[in-house]
């Protein structure tokens, strides 16, 4: 029974074996690559947001096709990460090619039009304060600088001096703040390994080798992964059952069939 996980996080002790072992075998092999793994981005401008985390965020891809997630991201010395980024790395690093436009909509619940109304409240509020105080009430402190920077809007300005085209400007910023993805982190970094031992090869029922009498997969090894939320356990713990109940099941046959006298002729082949 071959559980050796994927190979990602080497330091656990799966290093991808179960992989060239199966391989060995004669199984395909989907080639492995990571999942759930944190995103790599040009702009220089992330590494003074580091630590900072947002939530409630929508973020989207839409070059070379659309993908969208949403929930809590992390900005991190090197990029993003958190729950809704390591989503939707699961589906960059299987359909899309590398580098791309990713777009953060800091304010999915409000269209542009009531962002605008919103903002035209907030500074109605308090017109001579500036627009970054203003701001500052939105957003964690480190991130409105870069809003203001991205609209071209002076942040020292008084609200009530803001334009029509800057208020605009703000807005869209906030509904789509962009950032080019140059690639993911490594394999070693990822959660989860995508790719492994072809389900088209194993039993479903049972998680037999469908080539190899006696031969069961269970886990990560198998070319299977999932989302945050804990489905990746959740695969591991229901393949661990199903392949080690059928794995006794055979068991228990084979020992009826040895006491009724049948041999069973086992073959080790050397490769
Ligand atoms: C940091 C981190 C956080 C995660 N968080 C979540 C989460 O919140 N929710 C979720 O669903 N999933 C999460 N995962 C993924 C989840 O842990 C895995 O998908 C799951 O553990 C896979 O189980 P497995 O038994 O197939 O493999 P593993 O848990 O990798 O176990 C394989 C075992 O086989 C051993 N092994 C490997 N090769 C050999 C060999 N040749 N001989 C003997 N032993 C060997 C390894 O040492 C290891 O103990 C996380 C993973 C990581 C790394």
């Amino acid at each position: 029974l071959v559980a050796t996980g994927g190979a990602s996080y080497q330091q656990t002790g799966s290093k991808g074996d179960g992989y060239r072992l199966a391989g060995r075998l004669g199984h395909s092999i989907i080639p492995p690559q990571p999942a759930l793994v944190p995103l790599v981005v040009r702009e220089g401008w992330v590494h003074a947001l580091q630590g900072v985390a947002l939530e409630n965020v929508v973020l989207s891809v839409k070059s070379g096709g659309k993908v969208r997630q949403s929930g809590e991201m992390l900005f991190t010395h090197f990029g993003l990460s958190g729950p809704a980024v390591l989503n939707l790395s699961s589906y960059l690093t299987k359909s899309f090619s590398f580098p791309l436009e990713l777009s953060i909509d800091l304010r999915p619940e409000l269209a542009e039009d009531e962002l605008i109304v919103l903002m035209r409240q907030k500074i109605k509020q308090n017109p001579a304060r500036s627009l970054k105080n203003t701001l500052n009430g939105f957003y964690p402190l480190r991130l409105v600088p870069v809003i203001l920077v991205q609209a071209g809007v002076d942040g020292s300005k008084q609200g009530a001096q803001v334009s029509r085209w800057e208020l605009e400007r703000l807005v869209k910023v906030q509904k789509n703040l962009t950032l080019s993805v140059s690639a993911t982190r490594p394999l070693n970094e990822a959660m989860v390994t995508s790719g492994g031992i072809s389900t088209k090869e194993i039993n479903p029922s049972t998680l037999e080798s469908k080539m190899i009498k006696g031969l069961f997969f269970a886990g990560e090894v198998i070319d299977v992964d999932a989302l945050t939320g804990g489905y990746n356990l959740q695969i591991a713990f229901s393949t661990g059952y199903l392949s080690g109940l059928s794995a006794g099941k055979l068991l228990v046959q084979c020992n009826k069939g040895i006491t009724q006298g049948i041999k069973y002729n086992v073959t080790i082949k050397k490769t």
